[in-house]
């Protein structure tokens, strides 16, 4: 039997987190050593990320038996995707134009926005396909890596029985080693934590939130609701279980995010830990993980949505109710696009001030405080992610009993 550590990991991780915070407050000189030590940790997840999403997602594939459960399974995802990231702009919404923390304002934009981002849905589905899947695993771009190995588990599926043996012995082999590697990085994460989160205390200091403190507790009182009230009362509503409970299980991945402000770093932890201690099937956790790594990004939107109405107030802008739609509407798109990884959502941002007719300059006037929101939006991200993946995988398992059937390939069991 495997012997279990004296201290749990997510003590370890949250006094990590804090023995940075300290050391980056008093002993900023250092920091360095921090940045190596962070540095490290990243490129460690970072390096699991292609081979673990492609392995994952065909084995998930593979497991579905038919492309009825296959499409069901797509379904369930895109809808609370799509209606979490709602809820979490509404949330962004309602937030930012009760406090208002913009009126009033006499804010100076910090740097000069020269680019002019253009995006729309056309480039979502262009950009998902590769044009060559080795330079789209080279340069890391996740959505057509998913594509491809989306097709790929499909159509292992349908091969003779001998190829078909061969590939998902060879994708499960692949996914397993990947598996215990990502155990191995859990272990060495309350360092990282405590480099990563060293070395962002030590070079941002707390002198630039200056007068964005409102808007700073404004967007971050958003965040706070849809990651206590909203996201748990989802889970416990759709699978009775106690949510605080599910976060606790899920504390390495959540922290991990926070102090990497990347989703997509996180990827590995996030599913090594949903499936070895919440429980959740590979089947489920491989689709719609990777998927929401990447497309469903709940912190991003509500915060997209919060800065934009908060630039529009700073500049003593008037956002018309037609106007407010259109940015509730294009700050969903944009957290669709947006990429996992640190200030993805601030660069997006001037497609939606684009959208509104606000002045590109507006992001200027928020960057000094972006990479402190990127932290809580990031893990909001992860939660949300976790949350489907354990609502789904809930809804899954009680369809299969119901129907008397248990789904192949699973390499976890469900908590009772
Ligand atoms: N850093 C975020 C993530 O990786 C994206 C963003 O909002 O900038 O999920």
């Amino acid at each position: 039997m495997e012997k279990k550590p004296r201290v749990p990991v997510y003590i370890q991780i949250l006094a990590g987190a804090i023995l940075g915070v300290i050391c980056g407050l008093i002993l900023p000189e250092y920091s360095p050593f921090g940045g190596f030590l962070g540095t490290l940790f990243l490129r460690l997840l970072k390096m699991l990320i292609i081979p673990l999403i492609f392995s994952s997602i065909v084995m998930g594939v593979v497991s579905t038996s038919s492309a009825s459960s296959f499409g069901r399974l797509g379904l369930k995802t895109l809808v609370y995707y799509i209606s979490t990231s709602l809820l979490a702009i509404l949330t962004g919404q309602l937030f930012v134009n009760l406090l208002q923390p913009g009126v009033g304002t006499h804010l100076h934009a910090a740097a000069q926005v020269k680019s002019t981002t253009t995006f729309s849905l056309k480039d979502i589905f262009l950009n998902m396909v590769p044009d060559n899947i080795f330079s789209a695993m080279a340069s890391g771009d996740v959505l057509p890596i998913i594509f491809f190995a989306l097709l790929a588990g499909f159509f292992i599926g349908v091969l003779g029985q001998k190829q078909r043996q061969t590939l998902t012995d060879l994708m499960d082999a692949i996914y397993q080693l990947m598996m215990k590697i990502t155990g191995f990085v859990i272990l060495l994460a309350p360092v990282g934590i405590f480099g990563l989160i060293y070395k962002t205390v030590a070079s941002t200091g707390t002198a630039v939130f200056g007068n964005l403190m409102f808007y700073f507790f404004t967007v971050l009182a958003g965040l706070v609701v849809h990651f206590f009230v909203t996201l748990p009362l989802l889970l416990h509503l759709f699978t009775r279980q106690n949510p605080y409970r599910f976060m606790k299980q899920m504390i390495a991945p959540l922290v991990t995010a926070f102090s990497t402000s990347s989703s997509s770093a996180t990827l590995p932890l996030t599913i090594e830990t949903i499936e070895t201690e919440a429980g959740v099937s590979n089947r489920v956790a491989g689709f719609v993980l990777p998927l929401g790594a990447t497309i469903n990004m709940d912190g991003t939107a509500l915060y997209e949505c919060a800065a934009v109405i908060f630039i529009a107030q700073a500049y003593g802008y008037h956002l018309s109710m037609g106007a407010q739609v259109v940015v509730v509407v294009t700050a969903l798109l944009v957290s669709i696009g947006a990429a996992g990884i640190p200030m993805a959502g601030l660069v997006m941002m001037t497609v939606i001030l684009n959208a509104v007719h606000l002045p590109l300059e507006g992001v200027g006037l928020i960057i000094a405080v972006d990479r402190f929101l990127d932290m809580f939006r990031t893990a909001t991200n992860v939660l949300s992610d976790s949350t489907g993946a354990k609502i789904i995988d809930y809804s899954e398992q009680k369809l299969l009993s119901r129907q008397g059937a248990s789904p192949q390939g699973e390499i976890a069991t469900p908590t009772p």
